[in-house]
């Protein structure tokens, strides 16, 4: 994640005089270091933010949030893939004793904990990278949000100096997020529990703690126990889907009787009703990809799952994980596309098939890469399609081709 060029690049452009007084990132810290002393913050914790510079990689990643910015079908193409389904159904298996403890304890699906931990940190695989302490201070003294940021970096600086997580292992995402199941540090403060009682939140590396702190979370921000997300629907014929959805939303929650008795169904057309989804139960329409996409009724845990990323797309994609690890099937209405998105079996597929025709895309990426978006443009415009820099199934079936 680190680009040490681009940060040499704006050191040189911050470059100044050695005795001039006014570097505004260094006079930030220094206000901020008076701020945390008021907080308890010591001099020798601080030392952990002494000498930070600012990280652009940070800053860039501030503006390009991958489920604010890519089409939901894109999103839960690669997130919610057949190779995470598996991943998770196995290791669901493998800590079944920790997943029966928590779930029973907090009252909250054992798939839906188990989703959490497989978008966070795909199973704990990739729990981030970054020194959260620069990332944060980072952010505390550069870009938008600072304010909130420097809450982040106070809380972190909290969590290092408590002895919970030592300050070279605390690693996480560019947005200070860490562990198996990616809290916020304030987020550490007030939700990270002690699950297997050895006086320590351990949400790096004991998965109790981290997925005993998630479904925690869960359970304070409102989760209600024994009541689904919400169910897939069709909705009645007749009026088209936008008159039908006009001043619905998904914090609109109105009976399920209510619904049913406009004439909505369950996706695959039996009534909505059902022993877990009674008559009274408040649920409200979501159509993620607008009236001609797939429709949903959604209750309040829906919006429980919201709030634990603040985005729409990332909630869907858990509780679809969710259910899809509970032997559920793929949504019965199509996206509204004729080019559907990759998984990450398909984005490794593309860029050998990228590489096998002379592209350099680099060593084999998880993610999209510049080069690899680079060559799906060279492609895209050799094709004569629209030069997006997006891969679909088009371009992928079309590279297999030929
Ligand atoms: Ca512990």
């Amino acid at each position: 994640m680190r680009a040490p060029l681009t940060i040499t690049v704006l050191l040189a452009l911050l470059a100044r005089p050695a005795r001039a007084a006014a570097d505004p990132f260094d006079d930030c810290l220094v206000r901020l270091q008076r701020t945390a002393a008021g907080r308890r913050i010591s001099a020798a914790t601080w030392r952990h933010v002494d000498g930070v510079r600012p990280d652009l990689t940070v800053l860039a990643a501030l503006n390009a949030q991958p489920e604010f910015t890519m089409r939901v079908w894109d999103y839960l193409a690669v997130m919610v893939d057949e190779e995470r389904v598996a991943d998770g159904q196995r290791l669901m298996k493998q800590h079944q004793a920790i997943f029966d403890t928590v779930s029973r304890k907090y009252g909250v699906d054992a798939v839906v904990i188990a989703a959490i931990w497989g978008l966070e940190s795909n199973f704990g695989r990739g729990t981030g990278t970054v020194a959260v302490i620069p990332a944060l201070a980072t952010l505390s003294c550069a870009g938008r949000r600072q304010a909130y940021f420097r809450g982040e970096l106070v809380s972190a600086l909290r969590i290092v100096q408590a002895g919970e997580l030592a300050a070279d292992r605390f690693r996480g995402s560019w947005a200070g997020a860490f562990g198996q199941t990616q809290f916020m540090p304030s987020t550490f403060w007030w939700r990270a529990v002690d699950f297997d009682g050895d006086g320590r939140r351990d949400l790096m590396d004991n998965l109790g703690d981290a997925l005993a702190s998630t479904a925690n979370y869960l359970q304070q921000s409102g989760w209600r126990a024994g009541v689904p997300w919400g169910v897939e629907v069709r909705l009645p014929g007749g009026d088209s889907a936008r008159q039908f959805a006009r001043g619905e939303g998904r914090r609109i929650r109105r009976p399920v009787s209510t619904w049913a008795a406009r004439g909505v169904t369950r996706a695959d057309g039996s009534p909505l009703r059902a022993p877990s989804f009674d008559a009274e139960l408040p649920v409200g329409l979501f159509m993620p990809a607008g009236p001609s996409g797939p429709a949903f009724l959604v209750t309040s845990n829906f919006g429980v799952v919201f709030s634990y990323n603040g985005a729409e797309s990332y909630a869907l994609a858990v509780v679809h994980l969710a259910d899809r690890l509970r032997g559920g099937g793929p949504f019965v209405t199509p996206w509204p596309t004729d080019d559907l998105g990759l998984s990450r079996a398909d984005r490794r597929e593309l860029q050998q098939l990228l590489a096998a025709r002379g592209h350099d895309t680099g060593p084999p990426a998880a993610i999209l890469t510049p080069k690899i978006i680079a060559a799906v443009r060279v492609e895209q415009q050799r094709r004569g399609v629209p030069v997006t820099g997006r891969p679909g199934q088009q371009l992928l079936a079309a590279l297999r081709a030929r």
